[in-house]
């Protein structure tokens, strides 16, 4: 494993940094504040055939790596939270699951509109009676002759309002366990199924969060992902490697935070210094820089496993968990560092701040993080 990035990885980091400074940066707190989808950012990726970045180039992807979509993740959301929630859900969720579980017809069916950004993809796992217990799910998909039929409802789901292809997990088979959940793609428009706007969010608000509701919605049984019953592997594995963005997505809003806060500090004065000439500021910068250098360096080790097909669920976990508390830990001391102005909006602090919080419930709490770390010790050992 590179402890620094190779030649065409810096390439793809200037280009990604450069796009993000001057198409997300200035567009970011009016996305927050009218909790605004950003299509014409989206649309502004897809161009830089980044939503493709990690897709079979045989089905118009540029069949790239996790390393290298942490890379991209990080200059995203150093610029626009919510532009890269809708990044992350779109790439290493939503069509992630096509790319990895779905035949070479739903592969062909699906992914170069989702690699053109023709379409957005959503992944929708979570319900009102389950989250972190994902195998509870009540959404019920029953097999009627050639097609599945769904009911049930799922919340949260990111890209919901403006998505066309939904992954959706249902229980086939109540009595079996994990082995009765598939994993179904549904597009828009599908007979009996609708979307409904969550508003309100803390933070990410532009990411079109949404319930999603199955009345007797008929879909073709070619439709489901992999193998019957092999829909909660489906969930796992993505969710597993899904961490590794996520990751990259803390990396990028605590850099983000990070620089406004040694921006700040090197112009604001008090009792005649520069806030950054106070020891205690120098040393809260310090702790910033080197626990996001720490962060960066799990997730780039996570990336790197995946990328070379090893185990990686406890690596992608530490990655996540490490990367999510460093992201909250470094917005609460840039917000600090600005004092009362990092209190009043349009302030990058302030924004950040009520971004990170998410990255520490979304695709597994924290505590969902310690319990998978916990697993891999005590079952492998606790090197
Ligand atoms: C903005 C946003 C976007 C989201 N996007 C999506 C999406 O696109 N698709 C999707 O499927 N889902 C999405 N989610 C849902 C998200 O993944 C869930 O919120 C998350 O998994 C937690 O589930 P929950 O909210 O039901 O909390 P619960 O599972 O009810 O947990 C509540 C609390 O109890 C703790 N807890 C639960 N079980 C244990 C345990 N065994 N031991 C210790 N502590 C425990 C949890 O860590 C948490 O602190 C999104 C959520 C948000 C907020």
């Amino acid at each position: 494993m590179r402890a620094t990035l190779s030649e065409q990885q810096e390439l793809l980091r200037q280009t990604t940094r450069e796009f993000a400074q001057r198409e997300l940066e200035p567009n970011a707190a009016r996305v927050d504040d009218e909790e605004r989808f950003p299509r014409q950012q989206f649309d502004g990726l897809a161009k830089l055939g980044l939503l493709g970045l990690t897709m079979p180039e045989a089905e118009g992807g540029a069949g790239g790596g996790y390393s290298e979509l942490a890379v991209v993740i990080e200059e995203i959301a150093a610029a626009c939270g919510s532009t890269s929630t809708v990044f992350v859900t779109h790439v290493s969720l939503g069509s992630a699951c096509i790319a990895r579980y779905g035949n070479a017809d739903q592969r062909r069916r699906w992914l170069p509109a989702l690699a053109s950004g023709g379409k957005i993809a959503a992944f929708a796992l979570s319900e009102p009676g389950s989250g972190s217990d994902a195998l509870e799910l009540q959404t019920t998909a029953i097999r009627d002759g050639g097609e599945y039929v769904l009911n049930g409802s799922k919340i949260f789901i990111t890209n919901g309002e403006v998505a066309d292809v939904f992954v959706v997990f249902v229980n086939s088979h109540r009595d079996q366990g994990h082995r009765g959940i598939n994993a179904i793609v549904v597009e828009r428009g599908a007979p009996g199924f609708s979307v409904a706007h969550m508003g309100g969010k803390m933070g990410m608000r532009g990411s079109a969060t949404s319930e999603l509701v199955f009345q007797d919605c008929r879909v073709p049984a070619a439709n489901r992902l992999s193998d019957e019953g092999r829909g909660y592997s489906v969930a796992l594995s993505i969710l597993s490697t899904s961490r590794v963005s996520i990751a990259a997505q803390c990396i990028g809003l605590a850099r983000g935070a990070y620089e406004a806060g040694v921006a700040y500090s090197t112009q604001r004065r008090t009792f005649g210094a520069l806030l950054s000439e106070h020891q205690a500021i120098q040393f809260m910068l310090a702790d910033m820089a080197t626990e996001i250098d720490a962060a960066r360096l799990l997730t780039h080790r996570a990336a790197w496993l995946v990328d070379k097909g090893l185990p990686h669920v406890k690596e992608t976990a530490m990655a996540k968990l490490f990367a999510s508390e460093v992201a909250n830990r470094v917005a609460h001391k840039a917000l600090q560092i600005h004092g009362g102005s990092g209190y009043f909006r349009p302030s990058k602090v302030e924004r950040v701040y009520r971004d990170q919080r998410v990255t520490e419930i979304y695709e597994g709490t924290s505590e969902i993080q310690r319990l998978i770390i916990a697993r891999s010790i005590l079952k492998d050992g606790a090197t």
